[in-house]
């Protein structure tokens, strides 16, 4: 007889994970399956976030930024420092503690909540049926009352820059170069570019990323993608936009790999140019292999995500799918809010998401961080609006830590003054974002905004002066828009 459940879940990522803890709050007999197995073979839990994703990456962009700040910027605190040194050993080892730590906490958390952890491989049969066949190679079937299908996603690899071990990597291998390499070339300069781009250059690779598209940061509001794309320039990022990746070879040089990479330019013209290492960050696909049986009743859409409507139903019954397999932006906190609404309906809750406000953040230095509509979207929506810049040059408490670049972009809509959209690039943008998202739930206008009194001093005060600047009363700059 095999164990009945209420839940079964299939990934233990940010989404399946936060999916099992809750059901389990909400007295459902639930178990999560999870296939990723850690260095030495043993089932972990998890999956991309804390692995190899959000959580090692955050670890190695504070490293690194510790790093360049005491090389660079010690000096004009009056700090002398000789022969600031890393040994990337050393850094590689404390991210792997801080994942095992984490990892370990989720199933600390399963323990504490009574979900039942196995560790193996899911595939979901017709009738809500799950076979699962273990880590040890024993198989059986388990049948629930809802299964949440929350397997994730991968990097997505290009004919053109096929992965070599040694050389050319994907955003797993960057978390794990043994040495800082010389020269590193990243293909595409998106959010795991970005991040993975600063954490070598910080350390002293020569970085160029190559951008297919024209637009830096094409989805993001255009004013801060451009002073973002400044402020990284400035730190000796190479962005070359416009410029498609065609192919790869690897050579030897002076006994060394290397790659050469061919690449058509923003001008229409071949170019090449050799790394050390080559990381590709050009997107990451919906993780589905092996996950469902021909006749498992669940529809995959065009590009290959699991079907589901807005509550994350699939096409069959009693079965969702939720986190980076669906539509929608690939982050961490997309997938656990829609793990807590699905769990909750299934309780017989009537848990709704709002996916008009998901905060989306590229931890460089400074942060990058947005939440709601840019003004691009608004124009194209025929929305009228009104806009209020303001920048960290301006706020003591920035220019006190040295942490002046960048700026606090505030959009209201014109007639209800109802926040529709801020975007900033700055200190601790991840954190300042995540007021207004915070304000945009409770439906605020930019007034309100305005009318709190703000610590100082404090980068919050930005947020504030930016919201006053829509109206035309920011204090601590002058408006270009005066009005009483
Ligand atoms: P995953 O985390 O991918 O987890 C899915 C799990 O399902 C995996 O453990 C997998 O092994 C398991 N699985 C799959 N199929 C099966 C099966 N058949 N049986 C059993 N188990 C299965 N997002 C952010 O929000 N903020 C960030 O700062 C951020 N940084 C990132 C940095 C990097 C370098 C990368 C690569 C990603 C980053 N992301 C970030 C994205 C984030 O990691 C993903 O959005 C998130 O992990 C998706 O969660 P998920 O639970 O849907 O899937
Ligand atoms: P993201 O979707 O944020 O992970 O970013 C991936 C980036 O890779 C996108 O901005 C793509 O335009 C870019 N990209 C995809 N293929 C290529 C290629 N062959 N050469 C250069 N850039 C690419």
């Amino acid at each position: 007889m095999s164990t009945k459940y209420d839940v079964i879940v299939i990934g233990s990522g940010p989404a399946g994970y936060v999916a099992a803890i809750r059901a389990a709050q909400l007295g459902l007999k639930t178990a999560c399956i999870e296939k990723w197995k850690d260095k030495g073979g043993k089932g972990i839990n998890g999956g991309t976030c804390l692995n190899v994703g959000c959580i090692p990456s955050k670890a190695l962009l504070d490293s690194s930024h510790k790093f360049h700040d005491a090389r660079e910027h010690f000096s004009i605190h009056g700090i002398t420092t000789n022969d600031v040194n890393i040994d990337v050993p050393s850094m590689l080892e404390r991210k792997n503690a801080i994942v095992k730590q984490m990892a370990n906490g989720v199933a600390g958390l399963f323990k504490a909540n009574k979900v039942t952890p196995l560790y193996g491989t899911g595939k979901l049969l017709a009738g809500r049926r799950v076979q699962l066949t273990a880590n040890d190679g024993t198989e059986q079937i388990l049948e629930a009352e809802n299964v949440i299908l929350a397997s994730g996603s991968l990097p997505v690899n290009i004919p053109v820059a096929p992965l070599d071990s040694d050389v050319i990597v994907d955003s797993t291998g960057a978390l794990e170069f043994q040495e800082v390499p010389e020269r590193l070339g990243v293909i595409g300069a998106g959010v795991i570019g970005l991040e993975l781009g600063s954490v070598w250059g910080r350390l002293g690779s020569k970085v160029v990323l190559l951008e297919a598209m024209e637009l830096f940061l094409s989805i993001m509001d255009q004013q801060v993608a451009k002073e973002s794309n400044k402020i990284l320039a400035k730190q000796g990022l190479d962005i070359r936009l416009g410029c498609r990746v065609t192919g790869s070879e690897i050579k030897q040089e002076n006994g060394k790999k290397v790659v050469e990479v061919t690449y058509t330019d923003k001008d229409g013209n071949e170019a090449k140019e050799v790394f050390d290492k080559l990381i590709v960050c050009v997107g990451r696909r919906p993780y589905t292999d092996g996950l469902l049986a021909e006749d498992s009743g669940v529809k995959l859409d065009e590009r290959g995500f699991i079907y589901v409507n807005d509550l994350c139903s699939t096409s069959a019954p009693g079965v969702w799918a939720v986190g980076d397999v669906v539509r929608g932006p690939m982050l961490a906190h997309k997938g656990s809010e829609e793990g807590v609404m699905v769990t909750e309906r299934i309780a017989g809750q009537k848990t709704v998401m709002n996916y008009d406000i998901i905060p989306n953040v590229i931890y460089t230095h400074p942060e990058i961080a947005a939440v709601g509509r840019t003004e691009e979207q608004l124009k194209a929506d025929g929305e009228p609006y009104n806009v209020g810049v303001f920048p960290f040059v301006a706020i003591g408490r920035a220019v006190a830590a040295n942490e002046q670049d960048g700026m606090v972009k505030m959009i209201a809509h014109a007639e209800t003054d109802r926040i529709l959209g801020c975007h900033i690039v700055g200190p601790s943008a991840a954190d300042l974002v995540q007021q207004v998202a915070i304000a945009m739930e409770f439906g605020s206008t930019a007034e309100d905004i305005g009318m709190t009194v703000f610590g100082h001093p404090t980068l919050s005060e930005a947020v504030r002066e930016a919201a006053l600047a829509v109206a035309g009363h920011a204090i601590h700059i002058p408006n270009r828009k005066k009005r009483k």
